[in-house]
């Protein structure tokens, strides 16, 4: 196999021997081969995660590489229109609209956006920016909207946040997997390999979904909420299993703290009081706690579904109380898992895109967290900004008082993924200043003052860390198109033009060997793992503190990371969705994914053969309701909230329940879904409530 460089390259979007690497989509970060000219996507069957296996997305990813599909040269806004640029220009214009924003309204008038697919590299160095060269507090990303209920979960149980604790390879092993509000066969369908040998092996899989989707459709029992209910469906399952005999006695005493509290609120949720508030019988919930229960080992592993909700912490506590009171945690074959979304969802969220965190998933406002990052940084500890706002607060307050005037966006495209984009898009519209890197000209970079196109994915090289918390390298197999530059060359050069000449260098293997140094010691720590041992293991595994240790596939088999080594249950109960069916709004709305498209659709949406497959948004309804209206598959239909309407054809189902409508969210346009969900928040995570809202639906004639 030959590992090329650079120069080994035929020029832009050509291969000229064979790389292996990593998709540029989803948190699987599937292993695949590019070779040829054009270059072209083959398997790679020796990476342990996918072995070989592809779905759509990845095998037509070299796509994406075409210039025909993406931005090759800087753009900048004159006379309301954006026109090509040079970079000195569009640098030049970046660094005025950035620092006239701080002179006239202070230093947190500068803002920054970043993104859950960036490299480790890139998500460090854009967080060093912020702190270092603007002194800004204000830094989220889009990854706020995708794990962050599963994360302040994890840390509050575990003490720490990796999505999974153990590696993918583990769950055929497993007694019982319970997938909660999670469509891997849309999401990540060469995942799906893992629990067919779950069952293959006498495993059983329970799949808890509003929808039956393909998943369901595989697994032992489907348990069918009403969205925004899967908080009371754990505490019943909670209660049956305390009920019933069935808590592991010896595991509570041993390695958790809190059962009591956990104990008196699951027993506030009897079975039928359960079955009133989530619509699933009592029969399916007994069941269900008969195959988890009973099972040796147990798995649950949780997606958006539960944790995109103004609850969302809460409800993954609550399936967190269920593997500790069964003793499936902590050991084997046991646990609880998110499974990530975005491609580097993991590593992106480590090390220091939010707004209250230092890499290493050190905390900003800690005085020693603090002191060590400041002390890599060579700045004094004192100079280094506190916390800001999360991600739809800053994108709420955009263009307002008190808010961010100048923002540099990277690697996201709110105007389509964020909740309320109507809102979100006034709010952008209303910058004194918006910069925006992309690999393609999205909905959001259209509204930009000045464009930078950006490299992407097999056009450079770098570093993502994966759902199992697997560090990965994603080797450059092509040149960009001329014109097109790293992300880490922008922020060196804007760095450089706001006075800061040392401390952001271009090189990611340099990048990476500074966020190890800033990783020492922390959580997520990274000290021993360089770019030489990740091409060589297939990947290593956080915590890694020195190049002596091994990694870290499995978590929690001896303690948790709490500080005394206990998990500990949350005390949690049942609340109402920030917005319930009411008579003007009486249906359900949950969004999700379909398996053609990927996020905001800013890069599948521009490749041929995806869009065929999934060439726009839809509304899935139930016969009954779709009957009620007097609609037909294909008909349009209006859905509005209080936030606004959009518009998409009916596909009509029984898959779904009756009282909810389901829409995938990858497009702009009449048919976003985005237009219409709700920005109530977790007030611990503070992710928005994507997953649940109020709507009405009727066919669009009759609408108008
Ligand atoms: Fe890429 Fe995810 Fe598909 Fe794998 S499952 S090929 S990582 S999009």
């Amino acid at each position: 196999m030959t590992t090329i460089q650079a120069s080994d390259t035929a020029g832009p979007g050509q291969a000229a021997g064979t790389v292996d690497t990593h998709c540029p989509y989803c948190s699987l970060q599937c292993g695949m081969r590019l070779t040829g000219t054009p270059v072209q996507v083959r398997e790679r069957p020796d990476f342990p995660v996918n072995r070989g296996a592809l779905c759509g997305k990845g095998q037509s990813a070299a796509a994406v590489l075409s210039p025909a599909a993406r931005l090759a040269t800087p753009l900048v806004r004159d006379g309301g229109e954006l026109r090509p640029a040079s970079w000195d220009e569009a640098l030049e214009r970046t660094v005025a609209g950035l620092s006239a924003a701080q002179r006239s309204h202070g230093r947190d008038a500068a803002g920054i956006f970043g993104g859950g697919g960036l490299t480790n590299e890139k998500a460090y160095l854009l967080g060093k920016f912020a702190r270092v060269a603007l002194r800004t507090i204000n830094i989220d990303y889009n990854g706020r909207f995708c794990m962050s209920s599963a994360a302040a979960a994890g840390r509050k149980a575990f003490g720490i946040d990796r999505g999974l604790p153990f590696p993918l390879e583990d769950i055929p092993h497993s007694g019982c997997v319970i997938l909660v509000g999670s469509n891997p066969a849309e999401t990540m369908p060469p995942a799906l390999r893992y629990f067919r040998e779950l069952r293959e092996n006498g495993g059983k899989l329970i799949v808890v979904d509003p929808r039956r989707t393909r998943t369901a459709e595989l697994a032992d029992l489907h348990l069918q909420p009403v969205p925004g209910t899967d908080l009371a469906l754990a505490l019943g399952m909670l209660h049956l299993v305390i009920a019933d005999g069935h808590r592991d006695e010896a595991f509570i005493a041993k390695r958790t703290s809190g059962f009591e509290q956990a104990r008196a609120a699951a027993m506030a949720h009897w079975p039928e009081r359960v079955e009133q508030l989530t619509g699933v019988p009592v029969e399916r919930l007994t069941a269900a706690v008969s195959l988890f229960a009973e099972a040796e080992t147990g798995m649950v592993l949780t997606a958006r579904g539960p944790e995109q909700q103004s609850k969302g912490t809460d409800t993954v506590g609550a399936w967190i109380n269920l593997c500790l009171a069964t003793g499936k945690a902590g050991r084997p074959y046991s646990g609880y898992g998110c499974l990530t979304g975005q491609g580097n969802g993991q590593g992106g969220r480590e090390h220091g895109q939010k707004a209250d965190q230092l890499p290493g998933y050190r905390s900003i406002e800690d005085p020693a967290d603090r002191a060590h990052v400041a002390s890599v940084w060579g700045i004094d500890p004192d100079d280094l900004p506190r916390s800001g706002v999360s991600a739809y607060e800053l994108l709420d307050g955009l263009g307002q008082d008190g808010g961010v005037r100048a923002l540099l966006l990277m690697g996201s495209n709110p105007v389509v993924s964020a909740p309320r984009a109507g809102r979100v898009t006034e709010r952008l519209r209303a910058l004194d200043f918006l910069a925006v890197s992309d690999v393609v000209l999205s909905e959001s970079a259209e509204l930009a003052d000045v464009v930078f196109p950006s490299t992407q994915w097999a056009e450079e090289t770098g570093t993502t860390t994966n759902l199992e918390g697997r560090v990965i390298l994603r080797r450059k197999a092509v040149d960009a198109p001329e014109g097109v530059r790293s992300d880490l060359y922008l922020l060196h050069e804007l760095a450089a033009r706001l006075g800061v000449e040392k401390g952001f260098p271009d090189d990611p293997e340099e990048v990476f060997d500074e966020l190890r140094r800033a990783s020492a010691g922390g959580q997520a720590d990274y000290a021993g793992i360089s770019y030489a041992r990740v091409a060589a293991e297939d990947g290593v595994f956080w915590p890694c503190p020195d190049e002596q240790h091994a990694g870290t596939p499995r978590l929690f088999l001896d303690r948790f990371a709490t500080p005394d080594g206990r998990a500990r249950f949350a005390p949690v109960t049942h609340r109402p969705s920030a917005e319930e069916p009411d008579a003007d709004y009486p249906l359900y709305l949950t969004t999700g994914r379909v398996v053609s498209q990927y996020q905001s659709g800013a890069q599948t949406r521009r490749v041929p053969e995806l869009n065929r497959a999934a060439p726009g948004p839809f509304v899935e309804l139930h016969p009954h309701l779709a009957e009620q209206l007097g609609a037909a598959d294909g008909d349009l239909i209006a859905v509005t909230s209080r936030r606004g309407r959009a518009e998409a054809p009916a596909r009509v189902t029984d898959s779904i329940r009756q009282d909810t409508v389901f829409m995938p969210f990858h497009w702009g346009g009449a048919g976003r879904a985005n237009t219409l969900t709700n920005p109530a928040l977790d007030p611990t995570s503070k992710m928005p409530e994507f997953k649940v809202c109020a709507v009405r639906v009727e066919r669009a004639e009759a609408a108008r």
